[in-house]
């Protein structure tokens, strides 16, 4: 069906999101949707011609494997505004020169899109604008309520877009599906049979030149805080009766209320850790704070841990397992459901110390189920066998995903005010504690397993 005509003004258009994720992620959105009609506007304080923006845009869609058919039309009509957003008459200028209807992205520094943000209170914007804003939502709950305060009084909720780019991977997404249209598993996903979740996030990957942005955020705030509670989030809410974004948003900001460190005590639940020179993958991986642009004075945490509760009927006293590290020497992305053991074995019959475990992995997305079964020879002595199913390939980039939403006005795959300002009570005692140094930052090498005893529930 073909789509009204949407302006998308992308502001910070010469930026590293831009050129990385944004214009890739709708080439393929495009190459999913061709007859979808979108004008492209990138707005940035570089000087460009109309000709090297358009090259950009080009070599973008080309890198996402759009065919000239669909990438020529947005091609030749994308245009290039030189803007300084923060000056109150080249913002206005901008907005005069683009048509309705229109998404405005920011594609900015946070600090810069907060002051856009207030110019555009004074300004106002064409009715029916959306904002689209990436993460983070403000620096903790306070500057996070101020910052929806301030979108509130630009636009209304429902046409404020939060970005977490994770609510548009496939393997994500997957958990709704699995959860809700299988009779197999909706009765057993609940604290009567499942005894721990884990939800990991283990990079390989170093700093890679991302100082910049992530000494000043650290494991706990670029990871936890915001990608693997929405994962939680997924997991845990109660069934929706439609995927209504309304219904669905609102399961999750109700299970997000209920999320707690474990036990209420942020110092006990939480590790932190930063990694240290080693050999990764075949190379040398400088320690952590002697990378270029490292304050190591800030003591930025690459592996962070926090188990939390959900003070609900359906999940009391699970502990859910969150961790992401960086340097490590296995890539870890996958959510892990530990079932508690059966009532009871019949004597005789020879069962494993494991439990039964349903592993869903995030990358490569695969789903797995660990169960007892016979091992060779006696039929009564067992053994622990993985069944598996992969996962389809992804139909387009999760940046393509959550544009296409955009473009539709649906605001399924973000973030609502509510549940943005969740995200940041859950973890503020946690920063705090981390703050006042009553948690130790642990080391360990780069390309090891982390420090010894992740994982491990306190009592
Ligand atoms: P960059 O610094 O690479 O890009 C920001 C762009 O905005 C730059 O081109 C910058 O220009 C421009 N800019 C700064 N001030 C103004 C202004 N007053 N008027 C117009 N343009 C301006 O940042 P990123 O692209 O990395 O990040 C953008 C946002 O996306 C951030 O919120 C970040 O947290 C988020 N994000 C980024 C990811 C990534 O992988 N890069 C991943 C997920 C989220 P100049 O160079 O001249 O300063």
């Amino acid at each position: 069906m073909p789509h009204a005509p949407t302006t998308l003004v992308i502001l910070g258009a010469s930026g590293d999101l831009t050129r990385r994720l944004l214009l890739p992620g709708l080439g393929t959105l495009l190459s999913v949707e061709p007859e979808r009609a979108v004008r492209v506007v990138g707005a940035d304080r570089v000087e460009l011609s109309d000709e090297d923006w358009s090259t950009r845009v080009g070599e973008a869609f080309a890198e996402a494997e759009l065919d000239e058919a669909a990438a020529g039309p947005v091609v030749e009509e994308t245009r290039y505004v030189r803007t300084d957003a923060l000056d109150e008459g080249q913002l206005r200028a901008l907005l005069d020169q683009v048509e309705a209807p229109l998404v405005l992205y920011f594609a900015l520094p946070p600090s810069v899109t907060v002051q856009v943000c207030a110019l555009l209170e004074r300004i106002g914007v064409p009715r029916g604008t959306r904002l689209a804003l990436e993460k983070p939502f403000g620096n903790d709950l306070d500057t996070a309520r101020e910052l929806n305060r301030q979108l509130l009084r630009v636009v209304p909720e429902d046409d404020i877009f939060r970005i977490d780019h994770f609510l548009g991977v496939n393997t994500i997404l997957n958990l709704v599906g699995l959860r809700f249209a299988n009779r197999l598993l909706q009765p057993i996903w609940s604290r009567d049979h499942i005894e721990k979740v884990e939800i990991l996030y283990d990079e390989t990957l170093a700093l890679e030149g991302r100082a910049g942005y992530y000494d000043g955020a650290g494991a706990l705030m670029d990871m936890l805080q915001s990608h693997l509670l929405q994962i939680l989030a997924f997991f845990a809410m109660e069934a929706p009766a439609t995927m209504d974004a309304k219904e669905v948003r609102s399961l999750k900001a109700q299970v997000l209320r209920a999320v707690h460190p474990w036990r209420h005590d942020p110092v006990a639940s939480s590790r932190r850790a930063r990694y240290t020179a080693g050999t990764l993958e075949g190379r040398e991986v400088p320690d952590y704070a002697a990378e270029e642009g490292v304050d190591p004075s800030r003591g930025t945490e690459t592996l962070a841990e926090l188990v939390v509760q959900l003070d609900n009927a359906r999940w009391a006293d699970v502990p859910f397992v969150l961790r992401s590290g960086k340097a490590l020497g296995q890539a870890r992305k996958e959510v892990v459901v530990t079932f508690r053991p059966p009532a009871h074995v019949p004597t005789g019959l020879q069962d494993t110390d494991a439990n039964d475990r349903l592993v869903l992995e995030l990358k490569p997305g695969a789903v797995v189920l660990d169960l007892s079964m016979n091992a060779e020879g006696d039929p009564f002595v067992l053994e622990q066998k993985e069944l598996q199913a992969q996962l389809g390939k992804a139909r387009m980039l999760p940046y393509g995903e959550i544009l296409g939403a955009i473009l539709d006005g649906d605001p399924l795959l973000t973030i609502r005010g509510d549940e943005a300002e969740e995200l940041w009570r859950i973890v503020e005692p946690v920063l705090e504690a981390w703050r006042d140094g009553k948690v130790e930052l642990e080391e360990y090498a780069a390309g090891s397993d982390g420090p010894e005893g992740w994982g491990t529930v306190p009592g």
